[in-house]
């Protein structure tokens, strides 16, 4: 079989292994980073504007647009300029952008979301969050002060980059071709998707698409549904078993019936991208494709009856439209939101076998001692506080 070195030199290789000198003066990208956010986050946010200003935009001064369906207060805006001499844009949301839609009965809708928060469904009692989900799959990037950018690089309160960032993610993706950028996959929680997979897969069918090898990750292989355990209801909880939840299509009701014709028998592994952590291009999610993708996920309404998030929007598309080379996994970013964390342990074998859409492989003889070498160097840390190894 292929080496895990001549896939990923195929498709998608690192930018860069190591650290570099940071170049301070070298031509940018036009990129932003986009933040989404709450006055009452400002803690959250500043921990952010530290770390990512810290690992990176000190020496990058890439501007900030701060986005928020509310208007950020004074002592929001003044703390966050203390901790960065980047440029800061404030962005409010329009209605248009945030909320249920005209086609929606809001009643019908309020009803679907607090029957999930009954059933204990993470965030899906929460009307925000579920505007905020609807928001990120398809509005962000055609709010007014995105519109100049053709690239962003999401971040989110309580984020934490641990490594630094020594290179422009922005120029590499551009050099690379790469649409879409990502640090951490994993699996969502089922109950909050039971019907995603079946409009994705719909629109797949009904527009005739091809899978260009992606969409492969998000299908779930016969093995693993033999394996999935089919726990039996537990009588004290009143949150529906997985297997529930997939015969009961929702809990809040069946949405709207697609044509059995336009399935292809797949079930979703919930596989997806963690999306607080993104950088990718926007006219991709301005493109007529991506934003049909979103037109039939939005009219299914699974926004309000089910709990979908934006993560598994945009991978689901990404499957749908995009190939592995389109995609960069920035396995050197050590990168934490709340619970979950990517490090890196930057020795150049661990930064190839680590992709989630390859094969797990054992390192040849030779990658293990190109790592056995690698950890036995002295940590590459400068005086500066350039260094990007992490332990
Ligand atoms: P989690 O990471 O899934 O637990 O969700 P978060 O609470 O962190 O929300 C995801 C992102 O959306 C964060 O950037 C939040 O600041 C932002 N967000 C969530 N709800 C709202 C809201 O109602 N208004 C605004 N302005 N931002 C929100
Ligand atoms: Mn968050």
């Amino acid at each position: 079989p292929p080496s895990i070195r001549k896939i990923s030199e195929k498709y998608d290789k690192p930018f860069v292994v190591g650290c570099l000198e940071p170049k301070v003066n070298a031509p940018r990208a036009n990129a932003a980073f986009v933040v989404l956010a709450r006055n009452k986050e400002l803690d959250g946010v500043i921990q952010t504007v530290k770390s990512i200003e810290r690992h990176f935009n000190r020496w990058f001064h890439y501007p900030y647009v701060f986005l928020n369906d509310g208007e950020f207060n004074a002592t929001f805006k003044e703390t966050v300029l203390n901790h960065t001499s980047a440029a800061v844009e404030w962005g409010t949301i329009s209605a248009e952008h945030w909320g249920f839609p005209d086609w929606v009965d809001p009643a019908v809708a309020k009803e679907g979301i607090a029957k999930q928060g009954d059933h204990a469904i993470m965030y899906g009692g929460m009307e925000s969050y579920h505007h905020m989900c609807r928001f990120y799959s398809g509005k962000f990037y055609q709010h007014e002060l995105l519109q100049k950018y053709e690239w962003y690089w999401r971040l989110e309160p309580e984020i934490k980059y641990f490594c630094d960032i020594t290179y422009d993610p922005f120029i590499h993706m551009i050099r690379n071709k790469k649409t879409y950028g990502f640090t951490i996959a994993v699996k969502e929680l089922r109950e909050t998707v039971p019907n995603i997979f079946r409009y994705a897969s719909a629109y797949k069918r009904m527009n005739n698409l091809t899978s260009k090898g992606l969409w492969e990750m998000f299908v779930e292989k016969p093995k693993e549904k033999e394996e999935k355990a089919v726990p039996t209801t537990d009588p004290k909880s009143k949150k529906p078993t997985p297997q529930e939840m997939e015969d009961s299509e929702s809990i809040v009701g069946k949405l709207p019936e697609i044509d059995p014709e336009a399935m292809e028998g797949e079930s979703y592994n919930m596989c997806h991208f963690w999306s607080n952590f993104e950088i990718a291009r926007l006219d991709w999610f301005r493109s007529k494709e991506y934003n049909d993708f979103f037109e039939l996920m939005d009219r299914s309404g699974g926004f309000w009856m089910e709990r979908w998030g934006d993560a598994p929007i945009h991978s689901l598309a990404a499957g749908a439209l995009l190939g592995p080379g389109d995609i960069h996994y920035f396995r050197d970013f050590g990168y934490r939101h709340t619970t979950i964390q990517h490090c890196p342990a930057n020795a150049p074998a661990r930064q190839l076998s680590r992709s989630p859409y390859f094969e797990k492989t054992t390192l040849d003889e030779k990658m293990r001692r190109e790592e056995d070498a690698y950890w036995a160097t002295p940590d590459p840390v400068k005086e500066n506080g350039v260094g990007c190894r992490c332990k």
